[in-house]
């Protein structure tokens, strides 16, 4: 029996994340025993090149020294007391010192938990009930922000979920991304009723989409004129676009800021910060109330700490920039050389290939991808030892931890590949 087989009889799909379980791809997912630097290697012991980085979070690689020696020390001295720690001080400084917009930040154990965490909030100070999200635009599981969701929502054609009451999908309201008119209708069909719109600044569960010219500058100025709440969910954006995430990178202000992924440096953290004012109606502090036993646990906080250091470097993102755009570079080549017209859409360390030709800027504009085509291309980059996303509406990530001799294997077999497809 596989590995998958026997998974699947103890656990839903075999698979604790749907998207793991391959189903857009086909074929069974690959059991992975260990991960270091670009590299991870599965339970045979064949190694992959990885640009899946957890999805995002190894920004840095794979059980980077510096972060698995901290983490050793810390362990010695006892995995959580549900009691405040130094760490969660540092942490937090690191965060407010990186992120413009960030005065007060508030940890909990996930990126859904951080999105949950701040509608609340958003609500509460606003005393309104509507949110705005947009169409493929991904902000974990929770009730208020599984409709019209991507990621693996999109990936498993449910754009909402059984369970998710109509009472609560009918407070969420949907924009198209990158259409700041389709945003104005809604404010003037919901006057005032609106608390938050929450964003993915640059989109990376429908596949990587920027925002196109004023696009983010508008959202802003909307929301303030509106008295609504701009939610940046920067849980990739955050530390990947710029040390300041993409709040920095495009010079927007947002009211609440969630993170997640990098900020935990591979162990599971979120956060949620934002101005003092509105953070300081959180529990004890105001009435809003959140709480986690776990939250704030010092390994996960060693572990971000570390990573936060790693980003705060000379030199970091220079370097990140350059060996990523070495990589789309490659990408674009081979697609022209091959008379290919794909669509790739990068930005900084992230970026998506699609199997659509001219544009993709919106969900709709994704979602003509050819899905087959993604799922032959991922199969035969697998086999030869480079490790994608097993779906199309997915971003690859680039880490500081990817070699120059990474990049031009990479490159080498993905014209490969493009060749075998389509030569
Ligand atoms: N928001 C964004 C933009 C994400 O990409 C994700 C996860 O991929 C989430 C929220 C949810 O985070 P988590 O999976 O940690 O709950």
């Amino acid at each position: 029996m596989s590995l998958f087989e026997e998974a699947k009889k103890y656990i839903p799909g075999g698979v604790n994340s749907p998207v793991r379980a391959f189903g857009s791809v086909g074929g069974e997912p690959v059991f992975i025993s260990k991960g270091k630097g670009s590299k991870i290697y599965d339970v045979k012991g064949k190694e992959y090149i990885d640009y899946v980085c957890s999805w995002g979070p190894l920004i840095v690689g794979h059980s980077n020294e510096r972060i698995v020696s901290r983490l050793k020390e810390v362990i010695e001295n006892g995995t959580s007391f549900g009691a405040p720690t130094e760490l969660e001080i540092e942490l937090a400084k690191l965060v407010v010192e990186y992120v413009p917009s960030i005065e007060m930040v508030r940890m909990v154990n996930s990126g859904t938990e951080a999105v949950m965490s701040a509608i609340r909030l958003a609500r509460a100070y606003t005393d309104r009930k509507k949110i705005v999200k947009f169409e493929g635009c991904y902000h974990g599981h929770s009730d208020s922000l599984l409709v019209k969701a991507g990621s693996g929502a999109l990936t498993f054609n449910q754009p909402s979920s059984p369970g998710v009451p109509d009472e609560f999908a009918k407070l969420t309201l949907i924009a198209d991304y990158n259409d700041i008119e389709s945003v104005k209708k809604l404010f003037k069909e919901n006057k005032d009723e609106i608390a938050a719109v929450i964003i993915e600044p640059v989109a990376g569960n429908m596949g990587v989409v920027l925002p196109k010219g004023n696009f983010l500058k508008e959202l802003e100025s909307v929301c303030k004129n509106e008295g609504t709440l701009l939610i940046f969910d920067e849980i990739i954006t955050g530390f990947r676009l710029a040390k300041g995430g993409a709040q920095e990178y495009f010079g927007i202000d947002p009211d609440i800021t969630t993170l997640g992924k990098i900020i935990g440096g591979g162990l599971p953290v979120g956060a949620y910060g934002g101005k003092k004012e509105i953070m300081e109606m959180i529990s004890p502090v105001g009435p809003v109330y959140q709480a986690g036993t776990l939250s704030g646990n010092p390994l996960a906080m060693a572990a971000g700490i570390e990573t936060l250091k790693i980003l705060g470097e000379e030199g970091f993102y220079d370097k990140l920039r350059e060996k990523s755009n070495k990589l789309w570079e490659g990408f674009r080549e081979n697609c022209n050389k091959l008379g290919l017209k794909f669509a790739f859409n990068c930005i900084e360390s992230m970026g998506s290939l699609f199997f659509k030709e001219g544009v993709v800027e919106s969900f709709a504009d994704a979602v003509e991808s050819d899905t087959k085509l993604y799922a032959t291309f991922f199969h035969k980059m697998l086999a030869k030892g480079i490790n994608l996303a097993p779906s199309q509406f997915e971003a690859m990530f680039v880490s500081s931890s990817h070699s120059e001799e990474d990049i031009d294997k990479t490159i080498k077999i993905h014209y490969e590949v493009l060749k075998e497809m389509f030569g």
